[in-house]
């Protein structure tokens, strides 16, 4: 099969099968027909989101070195970044989100280390959804959890969650993928939303794992799928194994956009930049505070990205951003990535505009 038979394949609305997905990730990041993937990705992104891309914002309300040791994570005691644990007050919780809110995030996120205590987590986020306008969405991203506390995580306001098997679960991370799977499952069973992605991807990752991971992200039928490289963090055993560039990241943002299924709207990667966009990535985070990619303790002042900074970067690759609550953690709301089959190819007429009333 050659490329032309599978971009016909996604033009028709069809999922890509594994073998399809090993073949447009060994193409060279370089070549004519990796572009011609990336822009087939573009408008499959576009097509399925309305062409409204997402900026959500992250802040961690705890720093501490983690015993859970994944290599790639400046949190991670054995990579002796940081020594001491800090973590936010409520009222400084309540001003980092409230400070995304008026950025236009279109989701905000609190982040915590695997072993934060949940109820404080949980105390800090009732005072969290109090003072947010009721509609803003709240995630968490918290670390594996059981049934129980997954829907005292709806409960408390949290529309969703971000929760990844990470590649080489339980060989780079000190936890397992079992355990991070039955997390998946416990968090959809309680009604949250799980957005996730294919990460970190290094240049040791085989194109058949990264096919693997695409397709286990599509089984659970996120909100978003999509993919995200490794950043190397200074001086830790891992960095030695090198970076993807972003051209390498953007043509994985493509195969796994072309990997998922219509019913999901958006397709993430991190960190937030051009290329990823025009590949068809529809969903960039900011941050701030403690960030695992940084040796910053605030990352506004190292590698974090502004909710503005993430939305021109959408604007210089053509994208609108939406205003409002994320479509994509409410798509019972707004019907968003629910349309199929894609008729483009069928039906020329429906190539140029979104199909999908969003707005
Ligand atoms: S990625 Fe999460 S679980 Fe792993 S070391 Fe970092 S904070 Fe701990």
């Amino acid at each position: 099969m050659n490329i032309d038979e599978i971009l016909k394949k996604s033009r028709n609305g069809d999922v890509l099968s594994r073998r399809e997905l090993i073949l447009l990730l060994d193409l060279p990041p370089d070549s004519p027909e990796a572009y011609l993937l990336m822009a087939e990705a573009n408008r499959v992104s576009k097509d399925v989101s309305g062409g409204k891309a997402e900026v959500h914002a992250q802040f961690a309300v705890n720093l501490a070195p983690c015993g859970c040791d994944c290599l790639f994570c400046s949190f991670a005691g054995i990579n002796n970044i940081f020594s001491e644990a800090t973590e936010l007050t409520a009222v400084q919780a309540v001003a980092r989100a409230l400070r995304f809110e008026a950025d236009g995030a279109n989701a905000v996120f609190m982040m915590s280390t695997a072993r934060y205590p949940f109820e404080r987590f949980l105390e800090i986020a009732g005072e969290v959804k109090k003072n947010l306008q009721p509609a803003t969405t709240l995630i968490a991203n918290v670390g594996d959890q059981t049934l129980k506390n997954s829907i005292k995580l709806k409960d408390a306001g949290f529309a969703g969650v971000y929760h990844a098997l990470r590649l080489r679960e339980g060989v780079d991370t000190g936890l397992s993928a079992a355990g991070r799977k039955r997390s998946i499952f416990n968090f959809k069973e309680a009604g949250l939303e799980v957005g996730t992605c294919v990460e970190p991807v290094g240049p040791e990752h085989t194109s058949e794992e990264l096919a693997e991971m695409i397709e286990f992200t599509a089984s659970v039928n996120p909100a978003y799928s999509g993919a995200a490289r490794r950043i190397s963090i200074p001086g830790t055993e891992i960095a030695g194994r090198g970076m993807i560039s972003e051209l390498r990241m953007a043509q994985i943002v493509a195969v796994t956009r072309l990997g998922m299924p219509r019913t999901v709207p958006g397709n993430c990667t991190h960190e937030p930049c051009t290329l990823g966009a025009i590949a068809g990535a529809n969903l960039f985070w900011a941050e701030a505070g403690a960030n695992p990619r940084d040796i910053h303790a605030k990352t506004e002042e190292g590698r974090g990205v502004t909710v503005a900074g993430c939305q021109a970067l959408f604007q210089e690759s053509n994208w609108d951003v939406l205003c409002g609550p994320s479509h994509f953690y409410n798509r019972g709301a707004h019907g968003t990535g629910q349309r199929q089959p894609d008729r483009s190819a069928a039906d020329p007429a429906a190539k140029h505009g979104p199909v999908i009333p969003v707005g």
